[in-house]
């Protein structure tokens, strides 16, 4: 199972979550990831895609193989690989697990108060952090 997978990139510093559509592709697939510090100066554009200096590397030719056996039409791109979310940010962006893990934990003492508070809190808060990962120019974020 890859759903809820945590890695770290290749320098270790940083960690991302990231999520597998119908665990189609196995987590290996994504041979390398790599945080802003770590990245390397140029992309294999066959292989690599790029998301607010993070950048991803699959086995695309493995991808591949996976998607035909399995009836996945499309080539797998790096970007079809990500966009259609076959292992992918869990969320808009790397951190967004622990984001919203965060800010649960934060307005978790209104459940009691103030549910609606609770829930419309929940929500404005959350809306306003997309449209701020959105600003910020993350891929995901540009299509909600
Ligand atoms: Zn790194």
């Amino acid at each position: 199972m890859c759903l809820n997978l945590r890695r770290f990139c290749s320098c270790g510093r940083n960690s991302a979550y990231l999520s597998c559509r119908d665990n189609l592709l196995p987590a290996e697939i994504l041979v390398n990831l790599f945080c802003p510090e770590c990245r390397p100066g140029s992309l294999e554009n066959d292989t690599m895609l790029q998301d607010c200096g993070w950048v991803l590397e699959y086995d695309v030719d493995r991808a591949q193989a996976y998607f035909t056996v399995r009836g996945v039409r499309s080539p797998a791109t790096p970007a079809f690989i990500f966009d259609a979310g076959y292992l992918s940010w869990q969320g808009l962006a790397p951190g967004d697990q622990e984001v919203n893990t965060r800010l649960h934990q934060r307005l978790a003492p209104l459940v009691e108060q103030d549910l609606a508070l609770y829930l419309k809190s929940l929500r404005s808060e959350w809306v306003a952090h997309v449209s701020r990962l959105k600003a910020a120019g993350w891929r995901k974020a540009q299509a909600t």
